[in-house]
């Protein structure tokens, strides 16, 4: 708690009542509703939002539906000119949106700020995007006939996100889907609303410049689970992409499939790093703290499992050990703390009950207890654990969303990448080389099993250039760069003859 000592802070609900109004948000949406809604920071209450039900979500569906038959017909680059609009809002309010997120979410504030310039440069992205949505020329076996395939919107798409990256995740989904020609319909996490509704604030002034934006192109609904659930279930929304824990994304998934509809599922990772004999021990130390300990290990990116070769177990653990126990805890507002406090309760006893379990199976821990901040009884800080632990047990395979590193030792590459795959989860790796063999075999077939494979650097911190998502209990969603596109919209091929024959496919005949 050293950084957060000496640093003199405004109350937090007085700070929220600021930003809140600088972005433009409607008093009546987060000041006398039903829903409580509290600042990690502290514990203490910070607003009261206003709530949708299941029954307001036929409705909002409804709405969506109309908007995105108008929204379909304007052209795609006339569309990324409101995402270009919505991306200078982002910009011009990138301190007041960011500050928002640290008070909401408890993110130290540089990582505030960079989840509102990641939102810019998804914005930046899709608007070259809208002007790039290509479908293929395709050789016909036929003469006088010609192939190809056009790329179409597909409907309405409900965005479920998690509180972890309250505002980024809407913004890679919604920037793409806008220029795709889709409408949006937003159930954001329960636990960060405020955000959500600042980040609506912008779209409608962005609306406003644009002029012409259909009504309910993008709508927000504030609510727990029984909300998105009624989206899930709704056969009118073709897409919905939903992003949280692997225990949501079952019951999501399912609901999504029973009725044929598209699910794009971001969810659950255990991340594993694995260094090398000849790894670059200065480096791999400094992308290990920041993958493990940043966020509070609350990145579904965060680096939970540490696998190093025996041959350097003995200089960098006790180098990372140090560092566990000096890292600054506190006021994620302060300039210098790195480590800012696990969302609720609920994370605490978590990660709690995981340290008995590993403890139980012999584990050594470092660190991991409560951290006292002052003026912040109700909240919970802790100090990052680092668990040196013999073999790879059932706690260890499981997502545990508090900053738990679990430290593996082993004998070569082969045995690192079987411990690496070794659980059911398969977001992101990394590996900690200098040796061009091992790096390559580590992002070959026979290497990692992960969505994302990283050399040199750790498993977080993605760039929104490439599509961002994981196998296996991850879900198997691409989300942002590369042809993430695609999953928002529908595919046509098209045959067209422009002979004065009609020859049939696979030389059939059927003369009449
Ligand atoms: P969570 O699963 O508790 O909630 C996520 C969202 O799902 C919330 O909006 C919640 O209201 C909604 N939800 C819950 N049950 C639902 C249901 N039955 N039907 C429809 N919606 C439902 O997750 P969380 O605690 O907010 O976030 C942490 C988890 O998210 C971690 O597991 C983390 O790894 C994961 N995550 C994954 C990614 C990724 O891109 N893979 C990104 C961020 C977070």
């Amino acid at each position: 708690n050293r950084s957060a000592e000496g640093d003199a802070h405004r109350p937090v609900a007085q700070e929220v009542a600021e930003l809140m109004r600088a972005l433009g948000v409607p008093d009546a949406s987060w000041r006398g509703g039903a829903r409580q809604s509290r600042s990690p920071i502290t514990g203490e209450t910070v607003a009261h939002v206003a709530e949708a039900s299941a029954a307001h979500v036929a409705d909002a569906v409804t709405r969506s539906v109309d908007a995105f038959e108008a929204w379909r017909t304007v052209p795609a680059p006339r569309r990324g000119e409101l995402v270009r609009l919505l991306g200078e809002e982002l910009r011009a309010h990138k301190a007041e949106l960011g500050r928002l997120v640290t008070l909401e979410a408890g993110k130290v504030l540089s990582e505030g700020l960079g989840e509102v310039q990641e939102m810019i440069d998804i914005c930046d992205f899709a608007v070259g995007l809208s002007r790039q949505l290509y479908g293929l020329t395709i050789a016909s076996e036929r003469p006088g006939h010609r192939m190809m395939e056009t790329w179409h919107p597909v409907g309405p798409v409900a965005i479920i996100t998690a509180f972890n990256f309250p505002v980024a995740v809407w913004s890679w989904n919604a920037a793409l889907a806008l220029v795709c020609g889709n409408s949006l319909l937003w159930k954001p996490s329960e636990k960060t609303p405020l955000t959500a509704l600042a980040v609506q604030a912008l779209f409608e002034r962005a609306a406003a410049v644009f002029g012409t934006a259909p009504k309910g192109l993008s709508q927000l609904l504030i609510g727990g689970a029984d909300v998105g659930a009624a989206l899930t279930d709704d056969p009118r929304v073709p897409v919905v992409s939903a992003t949280g824990s692997t225990r949501m994304g079952r019951i999501v998934g399912e609901r999504v499939a029973r009725r044929f509809g598209r699910s794009i599922l971001e969810l659950g990772g255990n991340n594993a790093a694995i260094v090398c004999p000849s790894a670059d021990l200065d480096l791999a130390l400094r992308g290990i703290a920041f993958a493990a300990m940043g966020t509070a290990g609350q990145r579904c990116t965060s680096l939970r499992r540490l696998i190093v070769h025996e041959s350097v177990y003995d200089t960098l653990v006790p180098r990372l050990a140090k560092a566990y126990a000096s890292v600054s805890i506190g006021d994620p507002r302060a300039a210098a703390t790195l480590i800012g406090p696990l969302i609720d309760k609920d994370g605490f006893d978590n990660m709690q009950k995981a340290l008995e379990a590993a403890r139980a199976a012999g584990a050594r821990v470092h660190g991991g207890e409560r951290v006292d901040v002052a003026g912040a009884a109700d909240a919970y800080y802790v100090r990052p654990a680092l668990v040196e632990i013999d073999e790879q047990v059932e706690i260890v395979r499981h997502e545990t969303f508090a900053p738990i590193l679990y430290v593996l030792r082993c004998s070569g590459l082969p045995e690192a990448i079987k411990l690496q795959n070794g659980v059911p989860q398969g977001l992101s790796s990394s590996i900690f080389t200098n040796d061009m063999r091992e790096a390559e075999t580590f992002m070959s077939a026979e290497g990692s099993d992960c969505g994302i494979a990283n050399v040199n650097i750790g498993p977080s911190g993605a760039e929104i250039g490439g599509a961002f998502g994981g196998e296996k209990e991850t879900g198997g969603g691409r989300e942002a760069g590369s042809d993430a596109w695609k999953a928002y919209m529908r595919r046509a091929t098209n045959t067209i003859n422009y002979s004065r024959q009609l020859p049939l496919a696979q030389g059939v005949s059927f003369d009449i």
